[in-house]
């Protein structure tokens, strides 16, 4: 049954200005309210851009949903990707293997933080996940978990449960995972605690004495049988840790023998301009999981490394994966993994990275309506508010900013309603992101002259 366009979605499509968006084109899809708006349709891709079907040009600001580090179609990944489909397309998980699963293996361990050496593959983030919170309870013989609110960690029951958004812990789906407690996540720019930054958007430590910290030390001592802190080491959405935050959780969970979890599926492989966010804190994870970007934003492929000692498996099953050996996958990876260490794409990360903010510095203090920029490396935020002195979020602006820049040329993605998320490939050079930056400055000029008189 054909229903008549929505006029939300005809408004929008107007908006992206895509003549076919105006078909409505989610028609064919079950309805989940994440999609809400008309779609840009597109017809390819290519390093740093795609093209839609109007044959316009759209610089990609999100990598793919963080999962392009190495590009749009990078030749030298679709070759291999061509050339392993034929040669051996797939391996059965268990009884026959094929060498490329063992060498994504072996080569995952040797740059991942010391310690992790045992590896499962899956298919997805979220299934990545809910391996570690298997592995987890297996080591430890508990259930609980703390996590963080606000955070995203897979659509999957228990990669939900760990997960603190309310739009995939609503509805009607019914009771999730027993024993996810969740903390109040570390946003120093709006710090749940109350605490006031620096002018620079600094967490000050010498007032807050990293109360976000110190409350998941409490939990962890009053629960006393939690089995793992599961969390992004760096926040996508993003915000980066205060210093300290991390060394304090990990003597926390050492201290009441709860293991810690990072989820490094969007950070992990270079994004914040070190292999792992987490090398940032020097804190090592006794669970990583990896995923996005390792297909080389072509394939699906998600990892879950751990310490040998809570390698738990042999008298019992995490479930078979079927795709877990898959050749084509494991090549996938391998050729992105190799492309990243010899295009020096994680040094490109935190040279972008440290260019990128400083010239959003400099925005801000000419544009009121931003009220923050914060990020490491290729991971980066622009907060927009109405009003500087009490941070109220600019949501409508935000939106305004993202469609203007689409109609110019450049895409990227709001987070938390008011984060303009920009998140490019690891590929971008100086003058792709000055163009990114132009345009970005340019539409902020022009909704800021709409915003009514303060
Ligand atoms: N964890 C984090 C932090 C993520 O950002 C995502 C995906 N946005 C996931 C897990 C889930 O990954 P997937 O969509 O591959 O299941």
């Amino acid at each position: 049954m054909i229903k008549p366009v929505d006029p939300a979605l005809m408004q929008a499509a107007e908006a992206t200005g895509s003549r076919f968006a105006m078909d409505a084109h989610w028609m064919p899809f079950t309805a989940n309210r994440q999609f809400k708006k008309a779609p840009r349709m597109l017809s390819k891709a290519s390093g740093m851009h795609y093209w839609d079907v109007d044959g316009r040009q759209v610089l990609d600001g999100v990598a793919g949903l963080w999962c392009v580090n190495a590009g749009h179609a990078r030749p030298r990944i679709v070759q291999a990707i061509a050339d392993q489909a034929a040669e051996l397309d797939f391996a059965p998980p268990f009884n026959m293997a094929h060498s490329k699963a063992f060498e994504l293996a072996e080569r995952l361990v040797q740059i991942s933080p010391p310690g992790l050496d045992k590896v499962l593959f899956a298919t997805g983030g979220s299934d990545a996940v809910e391996i570690a919170l298997k592995i987890a309870r297996a080591a430890t013989g508990r259930f609980k978990t703390l996590s963080f609110w606000d955070a995203f960690h897979g659509a999957g029951f228990g990669a939900a449960s760990v997960g603190g958004e309310a739009l995939f812990r609503s509805g009607p789906i019914g009771p999730l995972l027993a024993g996810a407690e969740h903390l109040p996540p570390f946003a120093c720019y709006r710090c749940p605690y109350g605490y006031p930054t620096d002018r620079q958007g600094r967490p000050q430590l010498e007032l807050c004495r990293l109360t976000c910290a110190s409350l998941v030390r409490y939990v962890l001592e009053r629960e006393g049988d939690v089995a793992a802190v599961i969390a992004e080491p760096a926040r996508a959405v993003p915000y980066v840790p205060p210093p300290g935050f991390w060394q304090t959780v990990r003597e926390a969970c050492d201290a009441h023998g709860a293991l810690l979890i990072f989820d490094e599926i969007p950070t992990g492989l270079g994004k914040t301009g070190r292999l792992f966010a987490c090398e940032h804190d020097g804190v090592v994870p006794d669970i990583l999981v990896l995923g996005k970007a390792l297909g080389g934003g072509v394939l699906p492929i998600a990892a879950t490394l751990c310490r040998s000692e809570l390698d738990m498996g042999q008298d019992w099953a995490f479930g078979h994966y079927t795709h877990e050996k898959n050749p084509v996958l494991a090549r996938a990876a391998l050729t992105t993994l190799q492309i990243i260490e010899d295009e020096g794409l994680v040094e490109n990360a935190r040279r972008q990275g440290e260019r990128t903010l400083a010239r959003l510095r400099e925005m801000r203090d000419r544009h009121p309506l931003i009220g923050d920029v914060r990020g490491r490396g290729l991971l980066l935020g622009v907060e927009l508010v109405t009003d500087r002195a009490d941070r109220t979020p600019a949501s409508d602006a935000a939106e305004a900013v993202l469609y203007r820049a689409l109609a110019r040329g450049l895409s990227f993605k709001i987070s938390l309603g008011n984060v303009l998320t920009l998140t490019p490939p690891l590929i971008v050079t100086d003058r792709e992101m000055d163009r990114a930056l132009d345009i970005l400055e340019a539409c902020i000029a022009e909704t800021e002259r709409e915003l009514p008189p303060p």
